[in-house]
């Protein structure tokens, strides 16, 4: 069965895909690259139509290097338009135009989540925002500011902040005139200092419980008071466990939020190396017991996998690696390259500017790729098993690709004499 909600690995390639369609230009500058949004129930024959009358617009178009651009990329949909019967669930987004490159490119996109607009737009980039929108609003936090009289709420999603609330106790400031007195005044102010707290907490509850998929909960405030809100447990359990760090501000309130969105970016980005050491640590773990339960190196991984014996499979982030094929438009000169994933945008622009090593012409085109991880996504998506993609920014990732060959899988049940 299908998950619900897109897998960190479906996210993952789905950014890299994003990024790349981001670095590409029109060949020549001017607008000729089609962006087409086209949400589950969009009719076929209607947006055929639409894209035949453009064409038609485009004999128009006053450059006549920029005209034919524009009627080539929109051919090409048109054909590939004729093959498709029903749209996928979630729709489906076409990028297609002549790129820097100087081919005519084109990029068919599932989104992991349904897109709910229609749009067609002819510009000199492909237009992605949309669905970078959708990856970032998956990642949700809570983010919480108090000191020893307020507190102020927040959610965050990618870069968009939402104010939830405000609250403020009344508790007295901390001077008094001394004496018996000064201290009775002081244990009442301690009283209300912990009854604000737990206000605090109760509301933090309210707010955040109900969140579905908060990722982490991040507190932050100019005094003493957000530790010792940490540390005297006043939010629930599981809120309490979400808790990434607390963080110094010099403000409260909403400025107080703002100031701690700025500063929590890197304690964000933890989030992930977390879950990723986690992982990895799963494996070692099962591994020490000899359970059964794990299993490595290429072929074991693959037979598994062949079994649908995998529930998770940790590959290396170093072991994203894309073949390249690359043919010489100018003399047909073709060889193959092996580029990681994540240097890929970096690679095909240097490949532009590179001269065939045959004829020394700056005339290098990719011809294919053959991306494994992916190829690898979709036999799991067959089978229901969980892609995990592992940075060896973490000692823990590092073991996986030094010692394990960057590709482990967690089983299902044991497999033995493999
Ligand atoms: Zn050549």
């Amino acid at each position: 069965m299908m998950p619900d909600h897109p897998s960190s690995y479906e996210n993952y390639k789905i950014k890299q895909n994003i990024e790349r369609l981001e670095h590409k230009k029109s060949f020549n500058g001017a607008t000729c690259l089609v962006t087409l949004y086209m949400p589950h129930g969009t009719s076929i024959p209607d947006v055929t139509q639409q894209l035949v009358d453009e064409r038609g617009t485009a004999a128009n178009i006053k450059s006549k290097q920029t005209g034919k651009a524009v009627i080539a990329a929109l051919s090409s949909i048109l054909n590939r338009l004729k093959q498709i019967k029903e749209l996928p669930k979630n729709g489906l987004v076409i990028f297609c135009g002549m790129t820097q490159s100087g081919k005519v490119e084109y990029y068919p996109i599932t989104p992991t989540e349904p897109i709910t607009r229609k749009m067609y737009i002819c510009d000199s980039r492909f237009h992605t925002e949309h669905l970078r929108e959708q990856l970032e609003e998956k990642e949700q936090f809570g983010l919480m500011v108090l000191d020893r009289e307020t507190a102020s709420y927040a959610l965050l999603r990618g870069n968009h902040l939402t104010f939830l609330r405000n609250l403020s106790s009344f508790v007295p400031g901390k001077h008094g005139k001394g004496g018996q007195s000064q201290r009775r005044i002081q244990r009442g102010t301690e009283i209300l200092a912990q009854e604000h707290l737990k206000r605090a907490g109760e509301v933090a509850n309210e707010l955040f419980l109900n969140v579905p998929d908060l990722k982490g909960i991040v507190i932050g405030g100019p005094s003493l008071a957000k530790d010792n809100f940490v540390k005297g447990n006043f939010l629930d359990y599981r809120l309490q466990s979400k808790v990434i760090g607390t963080i110094d501000t010099g403000y409260t309130g909403e400025e107080g939020i703002r100031e701690l969105m700025e500063k929590s970016t890197e304690l964000l980005k933890d989030v992930r190396y977390l879950e990723e050491k986690k992982l990895v640590q799963k494996f070692l773990q099962e591994l020490g017991k000899d359970s059964g339960l794990v299993t490595y190196g290429q072929k074991q991984v693959m037979k598994a996998m062949d079994l649908g014996a995998v529930d998770t499979l940790l590959i290396s982030e170093e072991m994203d690696v894309i073949q390249v094929k690359i043919v010489c438009s100018n003399c047909g000169h073709k060889m193959q390259e092996n580029v990681k994933a994540k240097d890929f945008v970096a690679f095909e622009d240097e490949l532009y500017k590179r001269a065939c090593p045959e004829c020394g012409v700056q005339k290098l085109t990719i011809a294919e790729t053959k991306d494994f991880v992916e190829e690898l996504g979709k036999k799991a998506q067959e089978t229901g098993t969980n892609i995990e993609i592992i940075s060896i920014d973490t000692e823990e990732g590092m073991i996986l690709f030094k010692s394990f060959g960057g590709l482990v899988a967690i089983l299902r049940y044991p497999i033995r004499d493999m």
